[in-house]
């Protein structure tokens, strides 16, 4: 059946009720006055005929009436509510011919009722142009055919006059009929139009709606809710709804539906739901209205949309909002907020709390060598083992590249603090495994503590960095805690930076030479460039103080290449006036395994002329350097000619046994071992083994800071061939080096002319 079917089917049963009564009615009076005119017993029993008849089609129509829409879908009922319309007709027109009176007055009042039959099957059956004109031309047929057989003047012109009356209502009918359906067309379009942008609104929108007659035990769904939840029929039960909520939520839905019911109040309700696709949960939001219809008919109305993907999208916000995206852990802005919140709670409630700022040591060194990505994957397996190390209770936040800082709370005193300082350095304890390198995360700890070091979160924070900065000078992979020095330290550091730039834009720096002496022949061998700092207002500063600040703020390359640059353009001024002197260079150790250092040094050597051995490249051993890739810039720069000096050799993590391995040609033994010659023990074995070692295979050795005769004497018997010291002269300036070659240094910074013969 057509949905225009069954709404016509549905108008149609929906009118035969009522119709039934004056069927019936008009039936009663007929049968009555034919009884008291013709045979009694056949009146009735026409009339019981017609009983039969209605009560048939009441019984359909009831049963038509409590079916769901889906069965009464069936073709079947309209063709019953046909025959059964024409097997009345046939029935009206039964008495026309069985019990016709023979009084003209009677015979006229009986095509009257007929005709009052007439006008009435135009109201009850113009839904189905087919069913009413079959039914109109049955009783036309029956009663003008009747008239005729009839034949006497009287019938002859009323069945005249009915042929014109029912030929008018056949055609009237028809018309009414056409623009009913003309009607239910209109409004069957403009309904399906409104449900098919009601379900595609309901699935763009992820929502879907339910409506409970509150008289009825199940509720109705919209197709979209069917698909949302997975449901395959229109009606379920509310237990059997509440079955797919998610058990801990299941309590706080029903109460919704109940309050929503009983108040009237719109109610709003989150939940979780099976869903129907996976063994997951959906996330609900759900609106529940009651609502009352004109004829005090009261329903629920449900209205649930799907915010999985909205609460997702919501959650993912707030996680790029306050937590870091390498390691998970919060980020500045959460771990500024949380801090603030500490600080207001620990005032009301005079408490105490601590602050960790952990900085790693070196870590530009793994990203310098190993490369950003192994960098990125050395701090999320960092953090994790930092998690680790805190105390659930703490709070853990990544500043930003290799700082973090931890929250600590409730302290009672100062050795809390410095047990979680504690734990986190024993992360040291194992290595970090990246690839095929094993790296120790060395830590400087900051510790700073509320209230003492700082009310306010700004104060804490810089406490926290100053005392961290401290634990770096003081000899790193430590912890300090905050005083009111560390805070000057800080502002010092500060300036510090700024003034480098500067120093480097303004030409502040400048070089100076130690004469390096060849012990055997008491001869100038060749001199090491020492940077030194004319600052406007401190005067000079050594490099000991800055050079570790251009190290963190990645000034040192610059630096390094100043320094390179001068010290290749003065060697080359000193080959002209005809000296013949090597010429050794201080570089950091991460500006040496920088790229493109080899071809700098190299372009340097072509501007000046630079020959083979006269330059020599001092470095530092350093723990987190790849052996692999410092192998290979020792290898090219020795490849142009450069030589490559270890220096302050023996503070470092070279040791003797892998000295064979190392791709250099100087050792410069730390002036730490040559302050106690000759008299201490030590100093004297380790020196003695050092030179020996050294010089057999096949290193140049040099002693640095050597400051006394004693010292000299003994490192000529030990058969070291070049020193360095202030005993034999201090840096000097570029323009007294011309001087001291050719002359004889024999200690103390006094010069003696050299003669032939003596020594
Ligand atoms: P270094 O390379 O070991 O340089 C030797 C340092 O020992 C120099 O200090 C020098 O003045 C000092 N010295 C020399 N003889 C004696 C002595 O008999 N007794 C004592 N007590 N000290 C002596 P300076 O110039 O202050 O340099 C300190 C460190 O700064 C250097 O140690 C080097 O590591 C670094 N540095 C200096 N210039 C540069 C540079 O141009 N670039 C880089 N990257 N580092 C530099
Ligand atoms: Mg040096
Ligand atoms: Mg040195």
């Amino acid at each position: 059946m057509t949905p225009i079917q069954l709404r016509q089917t549905t108008q149609l049963y929906s009118r035969l009720l009522y119709s039934a009564v004056g069927t019936l009615f008009t039936a009663l009076v007929i049968a009555w006055v034919l009884a008291d005119r013709t045979q009694r017993m056949q009146a009735w029993g026409w009339f019981a005929l017609m009983v039969l008849v209605s009560a048939y089609r009441w019984a359909i129509a009831f049963a038509f009436h409590r079916l769901p829409e889906a069965r009464r879908n069936d073709i079947r009922w309209f063709r019953r509510f046909r025959w059964a319309a024409w097997v009345v007709a046939v029935v009206w027109v039964l008495p026309m011919w069985l019990l016709y009176p023979s009084e003209p007055a009677y015979q006229v009042m009986m095509v009257t009722a007929l005709v009052g039959i007439v006008g009435g099957s135009i109201a009850i059956l113009s839904y189905d142009r087919t069913t009413l004109t079959v039914f109109l031309i049955i009783l036309m047929l029956g009663v003008i055919g009747r008239l005729l057989v009839q034949g006497d003047a009287l019938s002859l012109q009323l069945a005249a006059l009915l042929l014109v009356f029912f030929l008018l209502m056949i055609k009237g009918g028809r018309d009414i009929g056409h623009s009913f359906i003309e009607l239910l067309e209109l409004r069957q379009s403009a309904e399906e139009h409104n449900l098919t942008l009601l379900s595609i609104t309901e699935e763009v929108a992820r929502i879907g709606y339910w409506q409970w007659d509150l008289k009825s035990p199940v509720l109705e769904f919209s197709s979209n809710l069917r698909n949302m939840c997975g449901i395959s029929g229109e009606r379920l039960g509310v237990d059997e709804c509440l079955h797919q909520v998610h058990p801990d939520d299941r309590e706080r839905v029903r109460m919704a539906i109940d309050n929503a019911r009983l108040t009237g109040k719109e109610v709003s309700v989150e939940y979780r739901q099976r869903n129907p696709r996976g063994k997951d949960w959906m996330l609900m939001n759900q609106v529940i209205k009651r609502v009352e219809e004109r004829g005090g008919k009261q329903f629920l109305l449900g209205m649930v949309q799907d915010v999985s993907v909205l609460r997702k999208a919501e959650q993912k916000i707030f996680d790029m909002a306050y937590y870091d995206e390498l390691t998970g852990l919060a980020n500045r802005g959460h771990f500024r907020e949380r801090l603030r919140e500490k600080v207001k709670h620990a005032r009301r409630r005079d408490e105490r709390f601590a602050l960790l700022y952990i900085d790693m040591d070196g870590f530009k060194q793994i990203n310098d060598t190993l490369g950003h990505e192994k960098g990125d994957d050395f701090l999320r397996q960092f953090s994790r083992r930092l998690k680790k190390a805190v105390r659930e209770a703490d709070f853990i936040a990544r500043l930003g590249g290799d700082e973090f800082c931890v929250l600590l709370g409730d302290i009672k005193s100062s050795i809390d603090c410095v047990q979680s300082a504690q734990r986190c350095l024993a992360l040291r304890d194992e290595p970090v495994i990246l690839d095929s390198h094993n790296i120790y995360p060395q830590l400087s700890i900051g510790i700073a503590v509320y209230p003492q070091d700082g009310e306010d979160d700004d104060s804490l924070l810089k406490a926290a960095d100053a005392a961290m900065y401290a634990a770096k000078q003081g000899g790193k992979h430590s912890y300090a805690f905050y005083d009111n020095e560390m805070t000057e330290a800080a502002a010092r550091r500060v300036r510090l930076e700024a003034d480098l730039q500067r120093a480097l834009r303004e030409q502040e720096f400048y070089l100076l030479y130690q004469p390096k002496v060849d012990l055997r022949s008491g001869q100038l061998q060749g001199v090491e460039a020492l940077i030194r700092w004319k600052h406007p207002e401190r005067g000079e500063v050594s490099p000991d103080v800055f050079i570790d600040t251009a190290e963190r703020i990645g000034l040192i390359h610059e630096i390094g290449e100043w320094v390179l640059d001068h010290a290749c353009s003065q060697l080359a001024e000193w080959k002209r006036q005809g000296l013949r002197l090597q010429m050794a260079v201080n570089i950091a150790s991460n500006h040496f395994s920088a790229a493109r250092f080899v071809d700098r040094v190299g372009e340097t050597l072509d501007r000046y002329q630079i020959g083979d051995g006269e330059l020599e490249v001092e470095i530092t051993e350093s723990l987190t350097r790849d052996p692999q890739q410092h192998l290979k810039v020792c290898r090219e720069l020795r490849s142009r000619g450069v030589r490559v000096a270890i220096d302050d050799f023996g503070t470092g993590y070279s040791s003797l046994s892998v000295l064979k391995q190392l791709q250099v040609d100087t050792l410069k033994v730390d002036r730490s071992f040559i302050r106690h010659l000759p008299s201490d023990p030590t100093s004297t074995l380790m020196v003695r083994a050092i030179i020996d070692m050294a010089l057999g295979l096949g290193f140049d050795v040099v002693a640095e800071g050597v400051e006394d005769a004693a010292q000299a004497d003994f490192l000529r018997e030990l058969g070291c061939p070049y020193v360095q010291g202030y005993y034999f002269s201090r840096p000097v300036t570029a323009e007294e080096i011309p001087g001291m070659a050719g002359q004889l240094f024999v200690g103390d910074e006094t010069l003696v002319m050299a003669a032939p013969g003596k020594r």
